[in-house]
C-alpha cells in the first residue's frame, strides 16, 4: 500500500476538517501508517516531526507505551457504559484528581466528549444557572475579538475568527466583542503587562453598560490559539476575575488548547492566581489519544440546579459518549506521567531550547516577530516590517512553509502567515534543532519576493 494509491481512495470518499478539498489536486494528501514519539511516519516510509502535536492534542508522543497498556487494560474490562444512572470506576478516579489538580473552587465536573462540546456546556449552565436563580434577563455572553472556541452553532458565536465564522452569521446569537488584548497590537516600547492592563478598560466598560443581560465572559487564558497564537499577560485575568465578581458575571476560562501544560503552568489560569466559575478541558486531557472534555464549576453553581424533579431546574444535556472508560484511562495515564516525570520542570527546558533555536529569526526582514508562551512558541511572517503590512492572506504565505516542511520531514500547519511550534512534550534538542532549521528555509522560501 502507498501513499498515492491510499490518497487515491480518500478523496473518493472523504471530506477532511477545516479543508478546501479542491486544494488536494495539487497538495498531498499524507496518510499515516503508524506514530512513535513526535514521529509520524506514512506509508510510503517517509516520517515526519509531529510539531503541533496533531491540533494540539498529543502530550507524550505518539504510541506512548504508557497510556497504551492503561487504554488496553481498561479495553478488556469495560469500553463503554452510559453515564446516567450509571457510573464506572475511571471516571470518578479521574473527576477525584482533577479537583485536586484544577484551581481551587473547581469541585463539579461534567463530561463531554468534544472540545466544542465542553463549551456549550459551560454557556448553558451558566445561562441556566441564571434561570434558576430567577435571573432570565442574562441571555448574553461577552467575548475578545480573535478568540477562538470551538465550531458548533453556539461555541462559533462566542468565537470571532471570521474565517470560520462569517459564513454562519445569520444562524447565529449575538456575543458583545471586546477588543483583545492580544500584545502584538502593542505599542512599541510597551510591556505586555502594561498593553493587556490598557486593553482591561474596553472589558470593563462592556461589563459596565452590559452586565444586567451578561452571563458570562468567555477566555482563552493567556493565547489565543486559533486565533493565530496570539498572547496576552496573565494580569489581564487577575482583573478579569475582579470584575466579573463586582459586576455579577461568570467567568468561562476555555483552557481546551492551553490547559495541560502547555503555557508553562498545568493550568494557564495558575499564572494569574485566578480560578474561573467554569473551565473547559479537553486535547491534552487523554493524551491526545481521544475523544473526551471536562466542564469544571463550583458546588455553588451545582447547587442551583440540584432540586426535587418536578422543579424542573436539572442540567439535562448529554453526549452518548459522555466519559467514555477508555478516554478516562487514558486521561488518568496521562495524569500519571505528569505526577512521575516532573513534566512541568523539564518543559522548562525544552521551551527555553526552543526559544533558543529561533531567536535568530527575530532579525528577519520578514517576521514580524517571535513570541512565546510556555511550551507554545509561534513567528509572525509579515510583508513589510516596519510598517507591519501583513502579506495579503490571497497569497497564502503560510502553505508555502506548510509544503517545505513536510519535503523536509516536518508537520508544521502554520495558521495564516504564523509558524508555530507546539510539540509533544517527549520532544528532544535535536529534533527541535531539526524543526527550527526547517522553519527557517520555509521562511526564506515564502518570503522571497516572486
Ligand atoms: N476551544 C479552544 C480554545 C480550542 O482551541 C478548540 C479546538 N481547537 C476548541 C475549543 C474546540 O475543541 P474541539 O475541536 O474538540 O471541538
Amino acid at each position: 500500500m502507498s501513499n498515492s494509491a491510499l490518497m487515491q481512495r480518500d478523496l473518493k470518499v472523504l471530506w477532511h476538517p477545516c479543508t478546501q478539498m479542491k486544494d488536494h489536486e495539487t497538495l498531498p494528501l499524507i496518510p499515516i501508517r503508524r506514530g512513535e514519539g513526535v514521529w509520524l511516519e506514512d506509508f510510503d516510509g517517509k516520517r515526519y516531526i509531529d510539531a503541533i502535536s496533531s491540533w494540539w492534542v498529543n502530550l507524550f508522543g505518539h504510541a506512548n507505551p504508557r497510556i497504551n497498556a492503561a487504554v488496553k487494560a481498561q479495553l478488556d474490562t469495560l469500553e463503554h457504559v452510559l453515564l446516567a444512572g450509571f457510573s464506572h470506576e475511571p471516571a470518578i478516579r479521574l473527576t477525584e484528581q482533577l479537583v485536586q489538580l484544577t484551581p481551587a473552587g473547581l469541585e463539579r465536573c461534567f463530561f463531554a466528549d468534544n472540545g466544542s462540546s465542553a463549551v456549550e456546556v459551560a454557556l448553558k449552565m451558566s445561562f441556566h444557572y441564571w434561570r434558576n436563580r430567577g435571573r432570565s434577563k442574562k441571555t448574553r455572553f461577552i467575548t475578545l475579538t480573535n478568540s477562538y472556541h470551538g465550531e458548533t452553532l453556539a461555541t462559533l458565536a462566542v468565537g470571532d475568527v471570521a474565517l470560520y465564522k462569517e459564513t454562519y452569521e445569520p444562524l447565529l446569537m449575538k456575543a458583545i466583542t471586546v477588543p483583545s488584548p492580544d500584545c502584538f497590537l502593542r505599542e512599541e516600547g510597551e510591556s505586555w503587562a502594561d498593553h493587556s492592563r490598557k486593553m482591561f478598560a474596553h472589558m470593563e466598560r462592556a461589563l459596565a453598560e452590559n452586565a444586567d443581560e451578561v452571563c458570562a465572559v468567555i477566555v482563552e487564558p493567556l493565547v489565543q490559539c486559533a486565533g493565530n497564537m496570539r498572547m496576552f499577560h496573565p494580569l489581564y485575568l487577575e482583573l478579569l476575575r475582579d470584575a466579573c465578581d463586582r459586576y455579577g458575571v461568570h467567568l468561562i476560562a476555555d483552557e481546551i488548547a492551553v490547559g495541560f501544560g502547555r503555557t508553562g503552568t498545568l493550568f494557564a489560569c495558575e499564572q494569574a492566581g485566578i480560578s474561573p466559575d467554569f473551565m473547559c478541558l479537553s486535547k491534552g486531557l487523554t493524551g491526545g489519544y481521544l475523544p473526551l472534555s471536562l466542564t469544571l464549576t463550583h458546588e455553588l453553581i451545582y447547587q442551583a440546579f440540584y432540586d426535587d424533579y418536578e422543579k424542573l431546574t436539572a442540567f439535562l444535556h448529554s453526549h452518548s459518549y459522555t466519559g467514555n472508560p477508555l478516554g478516562c484511562a487514558a486521561a488518568l495515564a496521562t495524569l500519571e506521567i505528569f505526577a512521575s516525570d516532573n513534566v512541568i520542570e523539564r518543559n522548562r527546558t525544552t521551551a527555553r531550547q526552543m526559544g533558543e533555536a529561533v531567536t535568530h529569526l527575530e532579525q528577519h526582514p520578514h517576521v514580524a516577530e517571535v513570541r512565546q508562551t510556555g511550551m507554545i512558541l509561534a513567528i509572525e511572517m509579515i510583508q513589510d516590517k516596519a510598517s507591519r503590512t501583513p502579506y495579503p492572506w490571497q497569497e497564502r504565505r503560510g502553505l508555502r512553509v506548510y509544503r517545505h516542511a513536510l519535503e523536509k520531514g516536518a508537520l508544521l500547519r502554520p495558521l495564516g502567515n504564523v509558524i508555530y511550534f507546539m510539540p509533544p512534550y517527549v520532544i528532544e534538542e535535536e529534533q527541535i534543532r531539526q524543526l527550527a532549521l526547517i522553519a527557517t528555509e520555509g521562511i526564506e522560501l515564502a518570503t522571497r519576493t516572486d
